[in-house]
């Protein structure tokens, strides 16, 4: 096929199909050697694992689950890799779903608990002899597909960094571990497995994979998969909005979104990602909103709180649109038109890289329009403010941009206090706005709540 004849020669050229890989050796850490019990792991994990193995399928725990363990922590999820094919390991559950299409998995469901299930996936180079379309890289290296089966050895050595390969088995109670991972976990490093360009090449979302646990698990990114970040950033680029925009909620889900954030910037990482956020602070835009909104969102995921994906949105896209909305008053905007066309702008071109589902797009304009609406309470608008379905996201907004420094504060004071009032307190709360009530909408007519200074 034309299309791997290129690949080889950009390969070729480039040089990746010489460079050679590390040689790993298979390690098995026996039960009275590590840490991994089994009451850690989740009822629903156990089951999938004794069910496959019962029906003569080879099974393990594999990637966060076995790695969070070690480190003393609770995973997230709990995933498996197995020697059945996803069609045999949806035959032997009913309460399964096959899904994907460039890698292809099925999920168990218990209730909320989620069990995702991998076959044990072939390497690249052999595949890429075979002429058929299960795995499939384009002209940058991209892997396109990823659906080639093969060993638990290959399986282990195409996973993304060496303390997620590292595979429990439920039978004997062992660790088997490919590609030193204990050693990296014990180091406390995040390191890819293999020549870490190709890897990156293939699927340059281990780059903001590689940021993530780096700030989740505090570990240090080892220096040759460090290396490359800057340079290869772009490529994020080429990956479909849909898949980044589940990275982002991602890299800032996980309790960890400031140190996130500072990993971002320091290896180039938040321009693919939020390019009119990067260009703003480029060009001299605060973030001290972003910083607060991301210190708040760590706070109260650490309390079992949700976070919404609009606040965080809105509140990584504010610098963005600040610049935006104040280039369109020097230009002779007046505040709310320029407000309307910045939005759409600031989301229009957001969109080009992450997507941001409408669900969500439609609240976060709602945030940033009411936040010209909280400091005109007089008459019935505070009451009307307060019934918008969006004056609590946009009220703890205001209350992030007051603490960021961004607006005097006592606003959100005043609102804290008059969605606690009885009916008596509030009416002299408006009152007490009285006369004053004119001057701080003119000022902020003039002079957009955007400006600081
Ligand atoms: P967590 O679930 O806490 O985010 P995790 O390591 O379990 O961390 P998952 O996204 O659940 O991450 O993926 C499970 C495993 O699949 C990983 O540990 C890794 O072995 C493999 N994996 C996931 N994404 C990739 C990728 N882009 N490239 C290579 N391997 C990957
Ligand atoms: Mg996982």
């Amino acid at each position: 096929m034309p299309n791997k004849l290129l690949n080889k020669i950009v390969s070729f050229m480039t040089g990746n199909g010489q460079k050679k890989a590390p040689t790993y050796v298979r390690r098995v850490i026996p039960r009275d050697q590590h840490t991994v019990s089994r009451s850690v792991i989740s009822e629903p994990a156990k089951k999938v694992l004794n069910r496959l193995n019962n029906a003569g399928f080879e099974a393990y725990l594999v990637g966060g689950g076995v790695r969070d363990v070690l480190l003393g922590g609770q995973p997230k999820d709990f995933d498996i890799a197995t020697d059945a094919t996803p069609e045999e390991v949806h035959d032997l559950f009913r309460n399964s779903r096959l899904i994907g299409r460039r890698f292809r998995i099925v999920h168990v469901l218990f209730g909320r608990e989620v069990i995702e299930v991998t076959t044990f996936r072939g390497n690249a180079s052999d595949a890429d002899d075979e002429d058929d379309d299960d795995r499939r890289t384009n002209e940058h290296g991209l892997l396109l597909r990823d659906n080639v089966y093969g060993n638990m050895e290959e399986d282990a050595l195409r996973r993304d960094f060496t303390v997620n390969a590292l595979y429990y088995c439920i039978k004997d109670f062992s660790i088997i571990d490919y590609a030193n991972g204990i050693e990296d976990l014990n180091k406390r490093q995040i390191r890819l497995i293999g020549d870490p360009e190709t890897r990156y090449r293939e699927d340059p979302v281990r780059m903001l994979r590689a940021i993530r646990f780096a700030a989740k698990l505090d570990f240090d990114i080892e220096p040759a998969t460090e290396a490359p970040i800057r340079t290869l950033a772009p490529l994020l680029t080429h990956i479909p909005p849909a898949r980044l925009f589940e990275e982002v909620l991602k890299l800032f889900s996980a309790g960890h979104g400031e140190a996130t954030y500072d990993l971002l910037q320091q290896y180039d990482l938040l321009a693919p990602l939020f390019p009119e956020t990067a260009r703003a602070l480029a060009a001299g835009e605060p973030d001290d909103l972003i910083r607060q909104a991301l210190r708040n969102t760590d706070d109260r995921i650490r309390q079992g709180k949700s976070v919404t994906p609009y606040f965080l949105y809105a509140a990584i896209l504010w610098p963005a649109l600040q610049a935006e909305w104040r280039k369109r008053q020097d230009d002779g905007e007046p505040v709310q038109p320029a407000l309307h066309g910045a939005i759409g702008k600031v989301i229009g071109r957001q969109v080009q890289a992450t997507a941001i589902p409408k669900r969500f797009s439609g609240p976060m304009k709602e945030i940033w329009e009411l936040q010209m609406r909280l400091p005109r309470r007089q008459g019935k608008r505070a009451y009307v403010t307060m019934e918008h379905p969006r004056f609590r996201a946009a009220y703890d907004f205001l209350l992030v941009r007051e603490a960021a420094g961004e607006i005097e504060p006592g606003l959100g004071q005043w609102w804290t206090e008059f969605q606690a009032a009885d009916d008596r307190d509030r009416e002299k709360m408006l009152s007490e706005l009285g006369s004053e009530s004119s001057g701080p909408r003119k000022r902020r007519r003039r002079r957009s709540p955007a400006n600081k200074a």
